[in-house]
């Protein structure tokens, strides 16, 4: 038995029961012990049943983040087994083969609460987003670098949520060696050049593989605008595929010097790829008055909704940005849209992209739905996890 207990209310049982992995401090009627934040807890129901063990967080609204749903120890053999799971399932996937870059641990939908490990050629980066992971981050960077022939561990743990938990934003050398300034990497024979310290998240949007594939699928000879570029990840694919000319629009100057970068490292021309610095909400308006029209328009936000009350503004930052894009598509030309929103359901984002085309006088017509790539599964029992929806309609 562990020194502390977190006893639920009464009925409040049943989200734990179905491997939900969080309790809401609504949910808590009693603390047994004295856990500190990051310690493993039990979490019994009122009966004093066991549900299951995981890592407490007094500041934050979800109180237990659950490890696991048997009485088992939560060690560094537990850490390995998570671990050497996790890789199992991408190589089973054969990601590894194809892939110097891919994310070998997904949080919640790979067992591992508040982890998220990707895989940049031989280097790991690693984020530790909650009090459990800030409490095992060493520990699991060892069991990393055991199972995993990386030469080291970089942490970027600098984001905001951390706040929630009471921690600070912490980013740095966490074992083995530095990464260098760039780390080349290879993604479905495409090459991107990634900067693991500086970049956004981890260095690199790696849950657009599979739509950045589909993309190329379809760029044979076409013009593409890409929207919310980043590092130009998607022309890169566009290119790889035929596509006559890309454009990429971003409001980060470095992403767009990398994807310049990027495009040398294929071979490309520069005058394949035009990088335009800037605000796509106003830049789009300006090609618009332009009469600008491009075969394909790729639409990538950041995230709109942090929460419901943003829900709204959210929706109608999608429904401009997509209305827009239908403008300057011609004829029978595609629009590749996302929302990473996790709180944006998939059906009303195809309701607002809907509209969207209506209100740009056309009739569009989805010609397949798309989501985030396979290394990034979602565990039934966490619906949470699914955050990526995109539509690739056609005008
Ligand atoms: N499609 C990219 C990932 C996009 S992430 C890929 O496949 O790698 C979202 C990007 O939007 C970030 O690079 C961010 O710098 C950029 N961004 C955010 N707000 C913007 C705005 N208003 N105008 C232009 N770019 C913006």
């Amino acid at each position: 038995m562990l020194a502390a207990q977190i006893e639920l209310k009464k009925g409040r049982d049943k989200n734990v029961r179905a491997h939900h992995p969080w309790v809401f401090s609504g949910a808590v009627q009693n603390v047994k012990g004295k856990p500190l934040s990051g310690d493993s807890v039990e979490v019994r129901t009122a009966a004093g049943e066991l549900l299951g063990i995981g890592a407490w967080s007094p500041e934050s609204q979800i109180q237990v983040r659950l490890w696991t749903f048997i009485d088992e120890p939560i060690d560094r053999d537990f850490f390995q087994q998570r671990i050497q799971q996790a890789l199992d399932y991408r190589r089973q996937l054969a990601i590894p083969e194809r892939n110097s870059a891919y994310r070998l641990i997904n949080a919640e939908s790979d067992g591992l609460p508040g982890f998220v490990v990707d895989v940049f050629g031989e280097w790991l980066v690693l984020q530790a987003l909650t009090a459990g992971a800030e409490r095992w981050k060493h520990i699991l960077a060892q069991v990393l670098l055991e199972v995993f022939p990386a030469r080291g561990v970089y942490e970027r743990s600098d984001v905001d949520v951390r706040k929630k938990e009471g921690l600070e934003p912490s980013a740095g050398l966490l074992l083995g060696e530095l990464p260098p300034a760039h780390i080349d990497i290879v993604e479905e024979g495409r090459h991107y050049r990634v900067d693991v310290v500086n970049g956004h998240k981890t260095g690199f949007y790696l849950d657009q593989r599979d739509n950045r594939s589909v993309l190329q699928q379809y760029a044979q000879g076409k013009t593409v605008l890409n929207c919310f570029s980043y590092t130009g990840g998607f022309s890169i694919a566009a290119l790889h595929g035929g596509a006559a000319h890309t454009c990429n629009i971003d409001s980060s100057q470095p992403a767009l010097d990398l994807a310049t970068q990027s495009a040398a490292l294929n071979g490309f021309q520069p005058q394949q790829m035009e990088n335009v610095c800037g605000d796509v909400f106003k830049l789009l308006r300006e090609y618009r008055n332009e009469e600008r029209q491009f075969d394909i328009v790729v639409l990538d936000p950041p995230k709109f909704a942090d929460n419901r009350k943003q829900l709204e503004k959210a929706a109608r930052g999608y429904k401009d940005i997509n209305l827009l894009a239908f403008r300057l598509l011609k004829p029978g030309g595609l629009l590749f849209t996302f929302s990473c929103s996790g709180l944006m359901e998939s059906s009303l984002f195809q309701k607002i992209v809907a509209d969207a085309a209506i209100d740009a006088g056309c009739d569009g017509r989805i010609l397949r739905k798309l989501d985030q790539a396979t290394d990034h599964p979602t565990r039934l029992a966490f619906p949470e996890g699914y955050y990526l929806k995109g539509l690739l309609c056609q005008k």
